[in-house]
């Protein structure tokens, strides 16, 4: 137990109540992880806690007082500091209505959501598990703490908390849990979008959200229902093997393993929703053969219209969509088509061009090999795809205006125009001259081309 936690306990405890460190730090420490902010949970109602704690020389934020939460600050770092209590009714499946105090420690466990949660501890006392949590934690399990159907029925976002714990964690799914999990999985429909969105962007930040979409597709798909097609869509095509969502988990797991589990979060975004438009896009030829022409386009337009939704970053999004748009786009391992990969990059979001386009070649691969066994050669190609990125990148790559050896000011002069539109309209033409590699970034030649066109 950190010695900055330490010091809210002790100081709770020397004023005569009692203190615990519970929830997510006890849950990590005993997996042998570190790093989980400090939760305690202590008899002391807000205000007392407040009061000791700021006698202690402490620094206290009244963050969420009428939930009993202070939170202290020692040594840089904070405590959230909450009074026993437990919930009452959720008449609107979200919120409880009240929170009561409680004076027992016991009743403050048995109100959190799964065993692995439910645990306290104390330098002196011990571990305090009266759910068996730690059992659960040897054995890979999420289990709800008492009559699962209850708890899913009293607060729906339960239901994608167990899914984004067993993510994290690696863990399965009791059965019993696992049961009630699927009975009440519709009941988020009437979650908060944005709490929906946290708990989505924390499944794909655990980098296991492939095992997601094979073992808990009901919850998935109760929480993007765009997704919900995606399950038994046979393709049709000889370049799939599978359907469009185990396509989907595979191109899920490529990008993990391809970025050694350190997917940038746009990347993570664009594979699960890259091919959510097939469905809607889908049409069969005379020869009985599946296409889905502009599914990258429409797939872009529903990405933006979910992760909006779900109250996901501007720019997360915006990057999700500029490489959903271009994942089926050909690509060749050559300076002229990687230059033009990267300049529709850079335009859809100026100064993240050479970022996207790794992960847009992670992308590529990732669903290649997702693709029919046939197809994975291609996997080869993007590999000299990338050697020639990287050697454009160390080059000083031209993707945008920006980077040109010539600004503005040099049009101007070289031209002798005014500032207007007119300067731009030469930049960009210089900027396609350069793509197009008809013409080097270099001073001398651009200045040349200025003034002798
Ligand atoms: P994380 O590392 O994701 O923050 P955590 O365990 O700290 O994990 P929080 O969401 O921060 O999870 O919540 C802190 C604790 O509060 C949990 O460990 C759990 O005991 C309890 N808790 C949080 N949300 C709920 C909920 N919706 N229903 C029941 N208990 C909850
Ligand atoms: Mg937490």
């Amino acid at each position: 137990m950190p010695a900055y936690a330490l010091r809210v306990v002790r100081a709770l405890e020397g004023a005569g109540f009692e203190a615990w460190v519970v929830g997510g730090f006890v849950r990590d420490a005993l997996m042998g992880g570190a790093g989980h902010d400090v939760d305690v949970t202590t008899s002391a109602p807000w205000q007392q806690t407040a009061r000791v704690l700021r006698a202690a020389g402490i620094e206290v934020h009244e963050t969420g007082a009428q939930h009993g939460t202070v939170t202290a600050v020692v040594d840089g770092l904070p405590v959230e500091t909450t009074t026993y209590r437990v919930e009452g009714a959720y008449s609107d499946m979200r919120h409880p209505d009240v929170v009561r105090f409680v004076e027992d420690v016991r009743e403050d466990l048995a109100r959190r959501d799964f065993t692995v949660n439910a645990m306290a501890y104390h330098p002196e006392r011990g571990l305090l598990d009266p759910y068996g949590g730690q059992e659960d934690l040897g054995r890979g399990v999420i289990r709800a703490v008492g009559e699962p159907r209850r708890r899913f029925e009293e607060d729906a976002l339960r239901v994608l908390r167990a899914v984004r714990f067993a993510c994290r964690l690696g863990f399965t799914i009791e059965p019993a849990t696992r049961e009630a999990l699927v009975a009440c999985a519709p009941e988020l429909a009437g979650i908060a979008h944005e709490r929906i969105g946290q708990e989505m962007d924390g499944i794909l930040a655990s980098g296991r959200v492939a095992w997601a979409l094979r073992h808990e597709f009901e919850v998935l798909a109760a929480a993007i229902p765009e997704l919900a097609p995606m399950r038994g869509f046979d393709q049709k095509s000889p370049y799939h093997a599978y359907d469009v969502l185990e396509h989907t988990a595979r191109v899920c797991a490529g990008a993990e393993e391809f970025t050694g589990g350190f997917a940038p979060r746009a990347l993570r975004w664009a594979a699960l929703l890259h091919d959510v438009a097939k469905p809607a896009c889908w049409s069969v030829d005379e020869g009985g053969r599946g296409h889905f022409f502009g599914h990258p386009e429409e797939g872009a337009r529903m990405a933006g219209e979910v992760m909006g939704r779900l109250a996901i970053e501007r720019s997360t999004v915006r990057e999700a969509q500029a490489i959903i748009r271009l994942h089926d786009l050909p690509i060749h391992p050559t300076v002229r088509s990687i230059r033009r990969m990267l300049a529709k990059l850079e335009g859809a979001c100026p100064g993240r061009g050479e970022a996207l386009a790794h992960a847009l070649i992670d992308l590529k691969r990732s669903d290649a090999v997702g693709k029919a066994p046939k197809c994975m050669g291609y996997a080869a190609e993007l590999d000299a795809m990338e050697r020639v990125l990287r050697a454009e990148i160390a080059r000083g790559a031209v993707c945008a205006i920006g980077d040109l050896k010539v600004n503005g000011a040099d049009v101007m002069r070289e031209r002798g125009i005014e500032p207007g539109p007119g300067v731009g309209m030469v930049l960009r033409s210089l900027l396609d001259a350069v793509l197009a590699d008809e013409l080097p970034n270099d001073r001398e030649a651009l200045l040349a081309e200025l003034r002798y066109r």
